[in-house]
């Protein structure tokens, strides 16, 4: 039979997806002898048997009991004890974190009758009723279903019944009769007594956090941070510790570094007299972390000696939280904590100086999406006064409309406007707004307030604790310190970096990153530049994908080579015979006999050698791979609508025109349905004589010219959209032949390698055959998702998407990461395919997959041997083909 319940003594750091991310690090702490209060985790096999089922798996019960029991002893009381209770705490662990997003229930135990021994446990009747009252809130919320406004209506009439505005100016007279209410109020709403049975509400809390996994925002957080549906979550039940239980005692969070910039020294935020949630809710202003030095000189000491042990032991930043007890401290939960961008890089780079871990470690601790956001723009300097200032809870730069509602960030934001979410604090209800935001400004909480935690997870900028603002939700405005008044729709600027917020539009700068990247900033100028310089250049070291660019002009050439391309994978053509150059191209599509359309490719010949020789300039010495055209032929002729209109009204007019009469034909004639599966790429060039043999001739005398002039170029063909080996044999042996006759007039040998993309189902599953002819194949995979899925790639992420995302039919859309068991099957049969006939086949990919960090993964597994992404995301694809090589990070490591 399954083993649901591990005791914290019989687990470890190992088994996160077992325990769940905060069960596994209990586990590990207790193992270390750390201060962790008794208790057990339920597992997620648990977790996910009762989702199956909806009911409770068999055995769970008889394994709660004994772990119960054996935690009974460990503390010498007995869960709901009327003298001297026990209380547990329930909280929810996943795999993976998601801060606030499923259930946790405290105070379990507390009943009308043991509700007197905590008081009498404690000395404080306060506190016991204080205790109560807020368990009978919390588990009728979460547990009970009953809507949580009903019980916060009902606290403000007890402080408005008594003249107060704070919660701590109730006592415990006006407590007891708070909780007496709260029990009416579930009485009425849940049909049910609040259960006075401890065991009852233990076991229905368990089951409340395993449903929890199924709430609306836990499935929202999920979709954003890509973690899988089925994991399940576990349930960690652990005896109660009082931080609330007067000046001696107290709560709070800490970083073993500074989690916004990755500065080393400790970082937290605490708060005495208080419990649990409080430091994270933002409610009341929290201390810095140091204070506690004056405050509880042992426990901070203590608590120092911890997590030097803890950074030491999982090698990394740790994020903590504590409670101290009357004096004694002990420790609920640490992780891997969450961290910026800029911070990943830092501490990655300075935990390989310290030792404590390796270059590819250091390598597996950042991300590529992680380098794109340093690479963002940021504020320039300014001497603009900010109109408030608060805490750089999350780095960058936006600039936005100010919202006041979770539900009009997304409205605004889905109309196309740019916003900022304003609120005094968030909670996990804000999840929407904060994803659809550009920013979030808070006026309470520090940085490991919920705005702050989350933000950060989800890459957006993020001020929060800026005290001077008054915020007024229900008026939608805010009011400065000075008096201005800020309304909803009123644009503001918010620098998470420096923690200021600005009225209007500030004006932005590139990233000093990229600066670096660009070569005009030097590495040493800076730690944060430093250390990507580190990172990435032990990427270089170890990656087996090479790293190409798209790009066809010379501008965006020079730029993918300073940002490290090893070459071209892709220079499209299609701009080249756009703009000034249309003309030229209509002119040979619609020529009538040889005459006329030597006399169209005689003109473009010059310009097409000449945008050839300027890229093979900038690239000497590394591969371009040049394809030949391939949009449908539309896009060259003018608009049919336009053009049925304008012959229309000429001819009303009796201004009939014969030439555009005869375009107009021409047009209709070769109109198509569905241009993406009509005349484009290789029957292009079959049907338009001497289209591809212009552009061979071109490329072969840019080659030639540059050869002569002392260059190095290294110049590939590349032949699109083939579905048929015979499509490929045909061009081929068309374009050796002008190759030939180049090399004869020029007295240059041109080697230049042909091959082909592979954009069709057909021509993957044909790629034998292809590789006859083809020495290279690059991936095509923005068609080949076209053409495996179905999917018009110009029209379907904005139109059915949404809904197959919302169903999990997919957790990213392909276009944007590979789809392996369709597309990637495909690319993996073609890769065997070819390289069986040709085993030293050149293999890449030239589709927006290749600058997709979890695509290149696949690429690198495949067996590729280059990607090619647009040259913007070239140090990203370096840095992924590095990480590819190094393989995963250790199970513990959550840096998602
Ligand atoms: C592709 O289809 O993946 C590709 C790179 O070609 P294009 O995007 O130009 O169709
Ligand atoms: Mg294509």
């Amino acid at each position: 039979m399954s083993k649901y319940v591990y005791g914290f003594a019989e687990g470890n750091r190992f088994m996160a997806d077992l325990l769940g991310g905060k069960g596994a690090n209990l586990a590990e702490m207790t193992v270390m002898g750390l201060p962790v209060p008794p208790g057990f985790t339920i597992t997620t096999d648990a977790c996910r048997a009762y989702l199956a089922t909806g009911a409770v798996p068999e055995g769970l019960a008889e394994e709660v009991d004994e772990h119960l029991h054996a935690l009974e002893r460990a503390m010498g009381r007995k869960l709901g004890q009327i003298d001297e209770p026990l209380l547990v705490a329930v909280r929810s662990g996943a795999r993976f974190s998601m801060p606030g997003m499923m259930d946790t229930v405290l105070d379990i135990g507390l009943t009308d009758d043991s509700v007197a021994g905590l008081a009498a446990w404690s000395g404080d009747e306060r506190l016991a009723w204080d205790s109560y009252r807020r368990l009978v809130q919390m588990f009728g919320t979460t547990v009970l279903g009953v809507d949580a406004q009903l019980f916060a209506s009902a606290l403000r009439d007890a402080k408005r019944a008594k003249g107060v505005t704070g919660d701590l100016d109730l006592d415990a007279g006006d407590l007891r009769a708070l909780t007496a209410r709260f029990k009416e109020i579930v009485r009425e709403h849940a049909g049910r007594e609040f259960p006075q049975d401890p065991r009852e509400q233990l076991d229905l809390a368990i089951m409340s956090v395993f449903a929890s996994w199924h709430t609306d925002r836990a499935r929202t957080y999920r979709r954003a941070e890509h973690i899988p549906e089925d994991l399940g979550t576990a349930v960690n039940v652990c005896a109660m510790v009082f931080g609330n239980l007067g000046e001696d005692s107290g709560t709070g969070v800490a970083f073993t570094r500074d989690p916004a910039t990755g500065a080393p020294g400790v970082y937290g935020d605490y708060l005495a007299d208080a419990q649990g949630e409080d430091v994270v809710a933002g409610i009341r202003n929290t201390l810095p972390l140091h204070r506690l030095a004056d405050l509880q000189p042992r426990a901070y000491d203590q608590l120092m000696n911890i997590m030097a042990t803890l950074e030491e032991h999982y090698r990394d930043l740790c994020d903590i939280e504590f409670t101290i007890e009357r004096g004694r401290l002990w420790m609920l939960q640490t992780r891997v904590g969450k961290r910026t961008a800029a911070a990943a890089f830092r501490i990655a780079d300075a935990l390989r100086e310290e030792g404590l871990i390796d270059a590819d470690e250091a390598l597996r601790r950042v991300t590529g999406a992680q380098l794109a956001q340093l690479m963002f723009p940021r504020f320039a300097a300014t001497d603009a006064t900010p109109i408030a200032t608060g805490v750089a809870a999350s780095p960058g730069a936006a600039v936005g409309e100010v919202v006041f509602d979770s539900a009009t960030a997304v409205r605004r934001a889905e109309e196309g406007t740019a916003v900022i979410l304003v609120r005094r604090e968030t909670n996990p209800d804000d999840l929407d707004g904060l994803i659809h935001a550009r920013g979030v400004l808070t006026s309470r909480g520090g940085k490991t307030s919920h705005a702050a935690v989350v933000a950060r997870g989800l890459g957006r900028t993020c001020v929060c604790g800026a005290e001077s603002l008054t915020i007024d939700t229900h008026g939608r405005r805010f009011t400065t310190a000075d008096g201005t008044i800020v309304a909803e729709g009123d644009v503001i600027s918010v620098d998470g970096t420096a923690g200021a917020v600005y009225l209007d539009e500030m004006a932005v700068v590139a990233s000093p990153v990229v600066d670096y990247f660009e070569g005009r900033t030097p590495p040493e100028s800076d730690d944060l530049l430093l250390a990507v310089h580190r990172i990435i250049t032990h990427a270089d070291r170890r990656h087996r994908l090479e790293v190409r660019a798209n790009a066809d002009t010379p501008a965006d050439a020079a730029r993918a080579r300073r940002l490290g391309a090893t070459g071209i994978g892709l220079c499209r053509t299609e701009h080249m015979f756009l703009g000034d150059r249309r003309v030229l191209v209509e002119r040979l599509i619609l020529a009538d006999g040889d005459a006329e359309r030597t006399a169209a490719l005689a003109a473009l010949l010059p310009l097409q050698r000449e945008d050839f020789s300027r890229i093979l300039a900038e690239m000497d010495g590394l591969p371009v791979t040049i394809r030949l055209l391939d949009p449908p032929l539309h896009e060259f002729l003018p608009d049919r609508t336009d053009l049925t209109a304008r012959v229309a009204v000429a001819n009303a007019l009796g201004n009939a025109d014969a030439a555009a009469d005869e375009l107009l034909r021409a047009v209709n004639r070769l109109h198509e349905q569905n241009p993406m599966l009509g005349t484009r790429g290789v029957r292009l060039g079959l049907v338009i004589p001497g289209l591809y043999d212009l552009q061979v001739r071109a490329i072969a005398e840019a080659a030639a010219a540059r050869a002569l002039a002392g260059g190095t170029p290294h110049a590939e063909i590349m032949i699109p959209l083939i579905g048929d080996a015979r499509e490929l044999e045909i061009v081929a042996e068309r374009a050796r032949h002008i190759l030939a006759e180049v090399a004869a007039e020029s007295g240059v040998d041109l080697p230049l390698e042909i091959g082909t993309m592979i954009e069709l189902p057909r021509a993957a599953l044909t790629a034998g055959r292809i590789a006859e002819t083809a020495r290279f194949f690059s991936f095509g995979t923005n068609d080949l998702t076209q053409t495996v899925w179905g999917f018009s790639r110009d029209d379907v992420e904005a139109s059915f998407f949404p809904t197959y995302l919302a169903e999990g039919i997919f957790a990213v859309s392909p276009f944007e990461t590979i789809d392996r068991d369709g597309v990637g099957t495909l690319i993996d049969i073609a890769v065997h395919e070819g390289r069986a006939v040709r085993p030293d086949l050149a293999l890449g990919v030239c589709g927006e997959h290749g600058g997709d960090p979890a695509s290149i993964r696949f690429f690198h597994e495949v067996g590729l041997d280059y990607v090619s992404c647009s040259p913007f995301r070239v140090p990203i694809a370096r840095l992924e083909t590095g990480r590819a090589a190094v393989g995963e990070a250790g199970a513990a490591t959550d840096n998602r």
